[in-house]
């Protein structure tokens, strides 16, 4: 499969990007376990971070801007493209749920200027409801004198929680009906009653900020409500009356955004995989490079076919997204599991290829290793990938 010349050119500058100015910070982010404003403002002042990069990518009709751009930049560095494209969970929300007035005035607002720089964040995951999105607690009441709707609940392990401009946030509005009776709000930047909870030191993707969001009594206008209120009542109405339902508002988002996590994914495994072909040419015991023993080169044999092997997941299903092919047998789930478990294989065993220096904090490996740990957890665990898979080609409603 053949790359066109935008494509080839688009990887390339963003690789330019994530050599010359990821790889070098990416140490020092890790270690400071803060927000890398410095490295988000270079990106958004040559337009990798921002509304025209992420409107190419997602209109390109092939699907593979985007996963190309990600793959580069997660192998300059998983925690700083984490930090850079934590915003697009809440555009990807807006796009997947709001009309197109809210998605023109929305979308701008996660990511700002260079000069006054903005952040999204999308918040579902709670205490009480972490893969079993449908028991969200989270509830969205509306006040009509008002026009507005009141949103009471914690979220917790929220990408940018609490100091994102913006959140997405997805709650119930009628909890008999579970995911059925959800919807997403806005929650735009000044809002009261919305605040940071605590923020969690992580083992991988430090650069990230990941925290609590505490609602209380936190009122949006009823224009927050992406979808709109006719739509939202619609919605009601059917599950009520037991008609089957299309997609729920969260899965949604998560549907369309699978192959980009794999990408990120791949994006490591490679950086992996490469440092440990150089390591094993040039590291000699017993009196020959390490990697003239098959024992290591079988190791990089699988690592690299693995690799090639995500990426052709990753990329069937980019494209599948794009050209609106449905997912019939769980490909987008296919591409997310396949490439995070590679991930961690692939780090793994670089790792071992540099033996004690790979445990140290002189090489990157250990780093990665932290990194591609996540990526078997959010956006849907390996298991609950293989669940959508299984029922996906069974049609059986597997437990
Ligand atoms: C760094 C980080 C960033 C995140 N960013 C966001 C974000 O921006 N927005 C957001 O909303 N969420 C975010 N999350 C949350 C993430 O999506 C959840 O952690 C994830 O969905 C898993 O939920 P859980 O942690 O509650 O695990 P649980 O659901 O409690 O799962 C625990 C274990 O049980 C397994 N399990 C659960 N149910 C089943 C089942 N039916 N069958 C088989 N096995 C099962 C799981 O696979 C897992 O192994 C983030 C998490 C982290 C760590």
């Amino acid at each position: 499969m053949a790359l066109n010349d935008d494509q080839r050119t688009l990887r390339d500058w963003v690789h330019g990007f994530a050599e010359n100015v990821m790889r070098p910070a990416a140490h020092e982010w890790d270690e400071r376990e803060e927000t890398p404003w410095p490295i988000i403002r270079e990106a958004a002042t040559i337009g990798i971070y921002g509304l025209d990069f992420m409107a190419n990518a997602v209109t390109d009709p092939t699907g593979l801007s985007m996963v190309l751009a990600l793959e580069e930049l997660a192998w300059g560095d998983a925690g700083l493209c984490m930090a850079l494209m934590g915003s697009g969970l809440a555009v990807a929300a807006i796009m997947a749920n709001g009309t197109p007035d809210q998605q023109a005035e929305w979308i701008p607002q996660c990511y700002g200027t260079p000069d006054d720089l903005k952040l999204g964040a999308f918040a579902v995951t709670e205490p009480d409801a972490g893969s079993d999105v449908s028991s969200l607690r989270t509830r969205a009441t509306y006040d009509e004198a008002t026009d507005e709707w009141v949103l009471n609940g914690t979220k917790t392990w929220i990408t940018n929680g609490g100091i994102a401009n913006l959140h997405v946030v997805v709650a119930s509005v009628d909890p008999e009906l579970g995911a059925r009776g959800q919807a997403s709000f806005v929650v735009p930047e000044g809002t009261a009653g919305i605040a940071m909870g605590q923020k969690f030191q992580k083992m991988g993707i430090r650069a990230s900020h990941t925290a609590e969001v505490v609602l209380d009594e936190c009122r949006v206008p009823g224009r927050c409500l992406l979808g709109g209120k006719e739509r939202l009542d619609e919605r009601l109405a059917r599950a009520r009356s037991g008609a089957r339902s299309t997609a729920q508002a969260a899965m949604a988002t998560f549907e369309a955004t699978r192959p980009a996590v794999g990408a990120q994914a791949l994006g490591i495994a490679r950086a992996a995989y490469e440092y440990a072909l150089d390591y094993a040419k040039e590291r000699h015991q017993f009196g020959r490079a390490i990697i003239e023993n098959q024992a290591i080169a079988f190791k990089l044999a699988d690592m690299k076919t693995r690799l090639d092997a995500a990426r052709l997941l990753v990329w069937r299903a980019s494209w599948m997204a794009a050209s609106r092919t449905p997912f019939e047998n769980g490909e987008g789930s296919m591409s997310k599991l396949f490439a995070g478990e590679a991930a961690v294989r692939i780090t793994e065993e670089s790792i071992q290829i540099l033996g004690g220096s790979g445990y140290v904090r002189e090489h990157p490996v250990e780093r990665w290793y932290r990194d591609a740990k996540i990526y078997t957890i959010f956006e849907g665990t390996s298991e609950i990938q293989r669940l959508i898979i299984a029922r996906a080609i069974s049609g059986v409603h597997i437990r």
